[in-house]
């Protein structure tokens, strides 16, 4: 009688594992499907528009990686953006993220650069380095772009109507009639959409 139970135990055992394994092979078919699939959306990539692949191909800039990615300054003067005027926006050269735009660049002179208003809330994020110095990355990627100086523009040298239009999360001076910020950005961290002029 004991031996009859022990196999009638064994058969269920062999039972629930027969019935075990298929669950657990069909979830390993199910993750092997999932990244077949996910290989397929990467591979598929290579049918991107000629304009992304030009964006990657920008993105892998030696300067760019180079001051995006490990923090680092480009020499003074070197950026073509200190020297034109093009109107546009002004993006992230790694993500895309729009950072500024052509209405709040200035000369400051510094010879990087350099805006006194953020594009958009929240756009940049922003980390005090050790000696009192403001950084200023992309809160997308988080890419580093620069510096914040307070030591931009005063209110009172920028139209009114687009000083309104400056974003409450860009830093700002405490004293009352201060000076607006200084952004001042790497050019290889930046990439110029230019706005269609309209004939
Ligand atoms: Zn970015």
């Amino acid at each position: 009688m004991k031996s009859f139970l022990a196999i009638i135990v064994f058969v269920a055992l062999c039972l629930q594992t027969a019935q075990a394994f298929p669950i657990h092979f069909n979830n390993k078919q199910q993750t092997t499907k999932h990244q077949q699939q996910k290989t397929m959306c990467f591979s598929s990539k290579g049918d991107d528009s000629s304009e992304e692949k030009d964006f990657e191909v920008q993105t892998w800039n030696p300067l760019r990686l180079a001051v995006l990615k490990l923090g680092m300054t480009e020499p003074a003067w070197t950026s073509s953006f200190n020297y034109q005027k093009k109107k546009g926006v002004f993006s992230c050269a790694y993500c895309g993220n729009e950072l500024f735009d052509s209405e709040s660049k200035y000369d400051s002179g510094s010879g990087w650069p350099s805006f006194w208003r953020s594009k958009q809330e929240g756009a940049i994020g922003y980390k005090m380095e050790f000696g009192n110095r403001l950084e200023c990355r992309c809160n997308k990627c988080g890419g580093h772009l620069g510096h914040v100086f307070l030591d931009g523009p005063k209110q009172t040298d920028v139209p009114s109507s687009l000083l309104q239009t400056s974003p409450a999360s860009d830093p700002r001076s405490q004293r009352e009639n201060g000076r607006l910020p200084r952004f001042c950005v790497n050019g290889a961290s930046l990439r110029l959409k230019e706005e269609v002029q309209e004939q």
